[in-house]
């Protein structure tokens, strides 16, 4: 147990506690109640300085460059930094406040520069170049991180001329600067936007689940009554049930038109740089455009090869997608309306239909799928896959009492980490749904378990009631628990090639993979349960969800490969022009593949966060549909051996996807446990799109 002089305040950053190996709390899980807002300036000073000297001392190195001097030397400095930034940007993506944010973008250049110092440092890139991996006799592993620091390096501009690498380095701080405003931009306009409902009226059509939900949004905020707001667990319900059209269009365009409102928090002159600042980046480095820069370093390796993935989808998914539209216009038809089916009304229709046609009930389902058991439900089959347990901790450190911790075992006992599930929506968190870790798995600083957390949004129920999950939430948690096995399983000693840290378009596989178990009969028998009574989902309601699976698919696909051939449009303009019009750009891109008008992009560039927080998924939204290629033909590894917890499969999928991290190159990694490349037709069956 921590004493209190050791985790205490006020002496955190006096003492550089971020600097021990390991925090003196139990599981070394950082200690939150302790850290302070004012903590993290001095802390990240220190954590920098002490990076910088390090670096500096393995530059300076006069003895011959060997992989222990200088790469894993590397390997091993940074350790205060890591363990700074980690709390850090953990807090500023589920729990900020204004202090954090003031933080945050003062932070984020000076972080920038620190990398560009470190990757465009001459005497480096020298030692580093004049590792010999052959007369040292180097382990395959050794070779693995050598080669990804050289390309790391010679990406980041360490081979440019001084004057490219300036530009570079200033590049590099303008781009965090944007970065962090687009966020927070971002998160501004999701928190600052209500839709109060009213009166019965404007509450008309909404099940008790959403009405309950609206009204813990509406008391999180100390406001009467009952507000939808724009995190997608309320309103995307909301479009499916309110018949109040007025009402639907209202919160339809405020959501849509998140960042682009006029004012201070308007993020289309910040797209608009960013896409500039790239194309220019990518110029330097030697590339055609920044989508070419990108995918050299992934597994598609060229922006043809994704180009052509989203096209091969596209063509019946559109097609799909138009059928469904004349069905939901002959539902409105049917209704004694005359209107045209909007975005707005999408949704809405898209459930009356599904109820006609598959006599499925969205709050029918969300009785048997309660959060508990879904939480379960994901370990329960990590248990069956993998041999691992969980246990709730009560007491540990945690950054928000919603925060749940579990120690995760092996069938032996021995630890394998820490899984942090923080479930609910509020208005101090981001949008969306994350994995992250505040501490990755490694053996080179000793044995070091990781610590992972599980970031969502959902909806909370009142006090004393079961939060109900839709199909899609739990397929969302049964995702985001992959990327957290990813984490939790890795099996590596350096730190680079630790967990999720692969080619992005192949680190959707182990989440995107872990959501069919989800849609297991098998699995859904055990653990969809009714919230009050506890008993299974009826067979016959269990057989019509399983049978809609792929009802709506073409809107589906739509609105999400309309997003990914926007991003990648975007990211192939080679000029990179100043001044760019994005809501133009957007509207001419759609138009050129002909997108139905009744249909929204998933994300609009003006709130894209995947695309413009940072550079993780720029020219790389086609990712989710590269790995989801993947995904849909491993799984049928578990249906061709029969078993859907095959332990010989189990075995494989754990070798060389789960537990290797970047150990292997993507499609060594993938034909290790295949036997061979997928093929695109598991994918279109999964989506209904096959022809
Ligand atoms: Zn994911």
């Amino acid at each position: 147990m921590p004493d209190a002089a050791e985790a205490g305040l006020p002496s955190l950053p006096q003492d550089n506690s971020f600097r021990e190996a390991r925090w003196s709390t139990p599981f070394g899980i950082p200690p939150f109640e302790q850290i302070a807002p004012e903590h993290y300036q001095p802390a990240f000073e220190a954590a920098l300085a002490a990076h910088a000297t390090e670096i500096d001392a393995i530059a300076a190195e006069t003895a011959p460059a060997t992989f222990a001097n200088t790469v894993a030397a590397m390997e091993r400095a940074g350790q205060a930094l890591e363990r700074v930034a980690g709390v850090f940007y953990n807090l500023t993506g589920s729990h900020t406040n204004p202090e954090l944010q003031a933080i945050e973008r003062e932070i984020g250049p000076k972080l920038a520069r620190h990398g560009s110092a470190i990757y465009l440092n001459p005497q480096l890139w020298a030692r580093i170049s004049a590792v010999d991996a052959e007369a040292e006799g180097l382990g395959p592993e050794e070779r693995r991180v050598l080669d990804r620091y050289r390309i790391r390096f010679r990406r980041a501009g360490a081979t440019l001329e001084p004057d490219a690498k300036t530009r570079i380095a200033e590049i590099a701080a303008r781009m965090s600067e944007l970065g962090t405003k687009f966020s927070q931009n971002l998160l501004a306009d999701e928190s600052s936007f209500t839709l109060p409902l009213e009166t019965e009226d404007d509450l008309a059509g909404l099940p008790p689940f959403l009405r309950a939900a609206a009204r813990s949004a509406a008391e999180e905020r100390g406001l009467e009554g009952h507000v939808i707001t724009l995190s997608r667990s309320l309103i995307e319900p909301f479009l499916v049930f309110s018949t109040r059209r007025d009402l639907r269009e209202r919160a339809y365009a405020a959501w849509t038109r998140r960042g682009e409102n006029g004012g201070e928090t308007d993020n289309r002159a910040i797209a608009a740089e960013i896409i500039q600042l790239r194309a220019e980046r990518a110029r330097l480095l030697g590339f055609d455009s920044f989508a070419h820069f990108a995918l050299d370093d992934t597994m598609a390796a060229s922006p043809d090869a994704a180009t052509g993935l989203l096209r091969d989808v596209w063509t019946p998914a559109r097609a799909r997608a138009g059928d469904e539209r004349d069905r939901l216009q002959a539902a409105i038809q049917d209704e004694g309306h005359n209107f045209t089916l909007q975005a707005h009304d999408w949704r809405h229709y898209a459930e009356k239909v599904r109820r006609a046609e598959h006599d499925l009930d969205e709050s029918e389902i969300k009785a048997y799928l309660p959060l508990e058991r879904m939480i379960q439900a994901a370990f329960d089959t990590a248990s069956r896959l993998f041999g691992l347990t969980f246990e709730e901790l009560a007491d540990v450190p945690r950054y928000h009492p919603d925060v749940r911790v579990w120690r995760v075992g092996n069938p032996d006992g021995s630890e394998v980490g820490l899984f942090l599930g923080d479930y609910f929506a509020r208005a101090t968190k981001r949008s969306g749904a994350w994995m992250s870790a505040f501490r990755s798995q490694e053996r080179l600083n000793g044995p070091i378990t990781p610590i992972i957390v599980n970031v969502m949004n959902f909806a909370k129920a009142p006090e004393g009631e079961s939060t109900l999950l839709s199909f899609d939430d739990a397929r969302t948690l049964f995702h985001e628990f992959g990327h957290a096995l990813h984490g939790l399983l890795s099996d590596v000693t350096y730190p680079l090639l630790s967990g999720t840290a692969v080619a992005r378009d192949f680190v959707e596989l182990p989440s995107q993979l872990y959501e069919h178990w989800l849609e297991q009969p098998e699995v859904l028998r055990t653990h969809a349960r009714h919230h009050q009574t506890g008993e299974a989902m009826p067979d016959a309601l269990l057989q019509k969800l399983l049978a809609a699976r792929t009802f709506n698919q073409g809107f589906a696909t739509v609105e999400y490969t309309a997003s990914a051939i926007v991003d990648m449009t975007l990211h192939l303009s080679a000029e990179g022009e100043a001044g760019l019009d994005v809501p133009a750009f957007e509207a001419e891109a759609l138009r050129r593949i002909s997108m139905p008008a009744e249909i929204g992009m998933r994300h609009r560039t003006p709130h894209f966060a995947h695309i413009f927080s940072g550079d993780g998924y720029a020219a790389g939204y086609y990712s989710y549909l590269w790995s989801e290629v993947l995904d849909a033909d491993a799984f049928d590894a578990f249906r061709e051996a029969g078993d859907i917890f095959d332990p010989e499969t189990a075995k494989r999928l754990r070798t060389f996807v789960y537990g290797a991290g970047n150990l292997r190159d993507p499609r060594e990694a993938y034909t290790a446990f295949r036997g061979r490349m997928p093929s695109i037709e598991p994918l279109l069956k999964k989506r209904g799109l096959a022809a």
